[in-house]
């Protein structure tokens, strides 16, 4: 049946869909601003990526390779993979999308857990697929609740692993557990953003799982550790069927030219990720202690941010605190959006931005750390 209509109308679903709202970057008045909302760096990118991306200036004429050879051989080299099972993408959002498009229709569930990344709410349901979501247990994702939310239109099951903006992580135990339990059509989408950061024996972002299985994609960024999140470079590892999907749909020339010569220099620069991953636990550590200190609860967190929980008081909550940082030029994530009304999420800063936030917030909770 096709109804007539006075004006072009999106697929069913569309407009239903809550656009994406990035981190604040303004602190109107304050004289210098920390942004601390999304998750960047504060150690800038790799000088070896900033000179490859500088050298491909030279050639803005020509078309990139469209298979992303020079980025795909890199990551490959260092991660002993095979290069046919790697994908880049603009972004791992632009994969997380693909996948989005290429596995699901109308009708089709996909899982996604209460306080998981807000992208992949947006994608599925661009698909005009249904995203079923599921509790966490105190902001950790809670595997028997996925498992009993799996019905026979469940398509596809997303973690961020770890967790944005919870800063936890599932055990590599557990995500095969989780794995063991979805029928083989299921596809387990492992989203490992932070997976450099975490220093745990338990964890794993998902190689293996992804290499014994035809049913498991890991997708990983150059956006965190690596400081390209204006270039966008992410990549996915995955079963050659899959691949092979989401390679008839991509866009043939989606990576540019100086965001392959990048990525590939930052890739094969360890030292420089050593220094940052170095910078990040020394300050995760201190961060978490001074918070507590000053009678804030914090999630304990894996990666290069911290979930800050505020009192249920007058005055004191997390808009409270959002606005009193926000004068004094510290931008952090409110996070409501993600079902997380009273707390803020802070980027590990630079030494400078860090004590800032330490001493700002000491202030507004009236006791220092
Ligand atoms: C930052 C982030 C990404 C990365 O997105 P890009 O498109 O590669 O910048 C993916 N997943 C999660 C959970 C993130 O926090």
């Amino acid at each position: 049946m096709s109804i007539v209509t006075s004006e072009p109308v999106p697929r069913p679903g569309i407009l239903d869909i809550a656009a994406y709202v990035p981190g604040k970057e303004h602190a109107p008045g304050a004289a210098r601003v920390f942004k601390l909302s999304s998750n960047e760096t504060p150690l800038g990118a790799s000088p070896k990526a900033i000179e490859a991306f500088q050298q491909a200036a030279s050639h803005l004429e020509l078309y990139p390779d469209g298979q992303a050879m020079a980025l795909r051989e890199a990551i490959a080299s260092v991660y002993g993979l095979n290069v046919a099972n790697i994908i880049c993408g603009n972004g791992s959002d632009e994969l997380l999308g693909l996948l989005c498009h290429v596995y699901l229709a109308p009708g089709d569930e996909a899982i996604i857990t209460q306080h998981g990344f807000l992208v992949y709410k947006i994608q599925i349901m661009g698909a005009g697929a249904q995203p079923v979501e599921v509790k966490e247990n105190d902001c950790q994702v809670d595997v028997d609740a996925i498992l009993a939310a799996v019905t026979d239109r469940t398509k596809m099951v997303f973690i961020a692993n770890p967790g944005n903006p919870t800063g936890t992580y599932v055990p590599v135990s557990e995500i095969r557990r989780l794995h063991a339990g979805l029928p083989k059509n299921v596809i387990l989408v492992l989203d490992a953003a932070y997976a450099e950061y975490v220093r745990r024996n338990d964890y794993e972002a998902g190689l293996e799982l992804v290499s014994a299985n035809s049913n498991v994609v890991m997708c990983r960024t150059f956006s965190k550790v690596y400081g390209l999140a204006a270039l966008r470079v992410g990549w996915m590892y995955g079963p050659a069927a899959i691949l092979d999907a989401l390679n008839r749909v991509r866009g043939p020339f989606n990576m540019n030219a100086p965001a392959i010569a990048a990525g590939a220099a930052a890739v094969r620069d360890r030292a420089f990720v050593e220094k940052a991953v170095e910078h990040n636990t020394l300050w995760l550590d201190k961060l978490t202690h001074a918070f507590e200190t000053i009678g804030l609860k914090v999630t304990p967190s894996v990666t290069n941010f911290v979930l800050i929980h505020f009192p249920d008081v007058d005055g004191k909550r997390a808009p409270d605190a959002d606005a009193f940082l926000t004068s004094r030029g510290y931008i952090l994530r409110a996070v409501k959006g993600y079902g997380l009304p009273n707390a803020l999420r802070m980027t590990v800063g630079s030494e400078e931005a860090n004590r800032g936030v330490i001493e700002t917030l000491g202030e507004f909770m009236g006791r220092s750390a």
